[in-house]
């Protein structure tokens, strides 16, 4: 398995950590010639979803990412990864890729909240840590995404068919399970 991770902007070595840690190949997506490759999987990481947006579509990748993921590319979002997936910004007017069901919003948890952690069930797989650093929350499910993760009665996870988004970076502490699942259930 080989996983691309876009490595434009934001949390991305921490994805290749975890995904080593797994077993897992990966490679950084830097340029439009680094998505003609095989893979198997996409990670769009943390960071400013409206300087990644920018940058997508600076390079010429926006689409082509959309048309992937559209044609069952499996992806995971992490928290700027979730707003870029999002189809709906409650408090954004640009949405990105916007191949997901769900409406999110940005810095939701206020500025002076910016970071926080918890430890939340995640689907069938029990408790996981959360970090939570300037995250969007889904206020909104669509009927093709599922919630997968609340905490503090908002949604911090769900999967749509080959997507996955968490509000939180799973990278950011040791914990492996989160990217296990999404390469056993999202990348399977
Ligand atoms: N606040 C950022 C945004 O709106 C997301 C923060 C993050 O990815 N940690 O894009």
């Amino acid at each position: 398995m080989r996983i691309g991770i876009l490595a434009l902007q934001g949390a991305f070595i921490e994805h290749e950590k975890i995904l080593e840690k797994l077993g897992v190949e990966s490679f950084e997506i830097r340029q439009k010639k680094d998505i003609e490759g095989q893979m198997d999987g996409i990670i769009i990481p943390g960071g400013e979803s409206t300087v990644i947006g920018k940058l997508l579509r600076e390079l010429d990748i926006l689409e082509d990412l959309k048309n992937m993921i559209n044609d069952g590319m499996p992806v995971f979002g992490t928290c700027a990864g979730m707003i870029i997936l999002a189809d709906k910004i409650e408090n954004d007017e640009k949405v990105h890729i916007g191949t997901m069901d769900i409406t999110v919003k940005r810095n939701a948890y206020g500025r002076q909240l910016g970071s926080f952690y918890s430890e939340e069930n995640f689907d069938n797989i029990g408790k996981v840590p959360m970090t939570f650093i300037r995250a969007p929350y889904i206020t909104e499910c669509g009927p093709k995404a599922r919630a997968i993760a609340t905490c503090n009665g908002n949604i911090v996870a769900a999967v749509q068919d080959n997507q996955m988004v968490t509000s939180f970076h799973p990278e950011l502490n040791d914990s492996l399970l989160v990217h296990k699942y999404f390469v056993e259930e999202i990348c399977k």
